[in-house]
């Protein structure tokens, strides 16, 4: 992070995680199953070309949250209880402790392009599902990157060695804002 004042400009370290939510369109109720949408296309559309492209592009994870209901809120529906996803992420940052072995990079995300081609190496079928991907969402270099990186993260929270098609689908769900699906 760079603060610049009049005398100086000053470079602290920083690293950040950012989450950021936004409505689906102008009235918030698209893809509601229990209110309607009034918004027309034209208006769905420049309400999302607010959100800059190359700003989607750099972030990691785009999904879609439906609302919740209030008896699904109230209800305690079962789900993966906390004690379980502790675990499964302390397993996962093991590996990644264990791949990069005291290096500069500690976290799948912050492998560089170099290190996504070492750890993330896909086999046939996975290259293909890529291939479609990247043809279909018209997935930048950036983006392609990330969309490994994710899909190694999906393989260590499943202890799996390798980068399986159903990890690499799940990471390739989660570009959501790559496809575009206001048109
Ligand atoms: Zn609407």
């Amino acid at each position: 992070m760079t603060i610049s004042r009049a005398l100086s400009s000053t470079t602290f370290p920083a690293n950040f995680m950012l989450i950021a939510a936004l409505n689906p369109c102008p009235c918030g109720y698209r893809g509601d199953t229990r209110r309607t949408c009034n918004c027309t296309p034209p208006q769905i559309d420049r309400y999302m070309s607010k959100i800059s492209g190359p700003l989607v592009d750099r972030i990691d994870i785009h999904i879609e949250v439906p609302s919740v209901a209030y008896r699904d809120l109230s209800g305690g529906a079962p789900g993966t209880g906390s004690a379980v996803l502790r675990e499964q992420v302390a397993v996962a940052r093991a590996a990644q402790a264990a791949r990069f072995d005291g290096g500069r990079t500690r976290h799948n995300a912050d492998m560089t392009h170099r290190q996504t081609r070492e750890f993330c190496r896909l086999d046939e079928e996975c290259q293909n599902i890529l291939k479609a991907a990247m043809t279909e969402l018209g997935l930048s270099a950036r983006a392609h990157d990330k969309v490994l990186r994710v899909a190694r993260t999906i393989a260590d929270l499943d202890a799996s060695e390798t980068i399986r098609p159903l990890h690499l689908n799940e990471a390739v769900n989660y570009r959501m804002l790559d496809r575009q699906l206001w048109t």
